[in-house]
């Protein structure tokens, strides 16, 4: 991965939690404790200052950086998720593994993680779809809309993991704010590699 694609996925990614920041905190207002906008941030924000850093890694190292970076930076339950989302992804990428493979590394890192799955109305309700979409051989303007479609079928589910499992029934209604800044997230590297493809 050339130190501008780098640059160019840490800038979009920054972009898109920045300017959604508000929408996030929003959504945990109503089914958590209202941090999920600023924890988002706060982990950007830290990658953005090891931009350059970042870009002058490999991938696979840049991710784990990155991912510990969310690690220590990040307070609440997403900082850990994704950031062992990223270092799984970025480890099994520096094994030699292809994207693919990588990828479904790191979602299986985010579930021993969380102990969770599919179903309980959190991020892996995105991932899971997407990474699986990805391992199809689908194109990217298919991946967009997987993630899509997954973050809205959180609307109407029971959480049944992370602090909106707290509000039983009542969870139902309401996006998962996780969901929500992971389908953010892929939308923002699809821009990216869709624009240099
Ligand atoms: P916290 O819940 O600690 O306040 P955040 O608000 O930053 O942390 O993140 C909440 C999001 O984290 C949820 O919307 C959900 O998508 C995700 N999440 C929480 N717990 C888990 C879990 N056990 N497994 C997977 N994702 C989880
Ligand atoms: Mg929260």
């Amino acid at each position: 991965m050339s130190a501008d694609l780098t640059l160019a996925l840490i800038d979009a990614a920054a972009t898109a939690i920045a300017e959604n920041a508000e929408e996030l905190t929003r959504l945990d207002q109503a089914i958590g404790d209202g941090d999920h906008g600023s924890n988002m941030q706060r982990g950007l924000q830290a990658i953005l200052r090891q931009r350059e850093a970042l870009a002058a890694l490999g991938p696979g190292e840049a991710l784990q950086k990155a991912g510990m970076t969310l690690v220590t930076t990040v307070g609440g339950a997403s900082g850990p998720l994704y950031g062992s989302l990223l270092m799984a992804v970025g480890k099994a990428a520096q094994a030699g593994k292809g994207w693919p493979e990588a990828c479904a590394e790191g979602v299986e890192a985010v579930k021993r993680r969380g102990k969770s799955d599919v179903g309980a109305k959190t991020m892996l309700d995105v991932l899971v779809p997407v990474v699986e979409a990805l391992a199809a051989g689908k194109p990217l303007a298919e991946l967009r809309l997987t993630a899509t479609a997954s973050r809205e079928a959180t609307k109407e589910m029971l959480a049944t993991r992370g602090r909106a499992s707290f509000l039983g029934e009542r969870s139902r209604g309401h996006y998962d704010p996780g969901a929500t800044s992971t389908q953010l997230l892929i939308h923002a590297v699809c821009d990216v590699l869709e624009a240099r493809a």
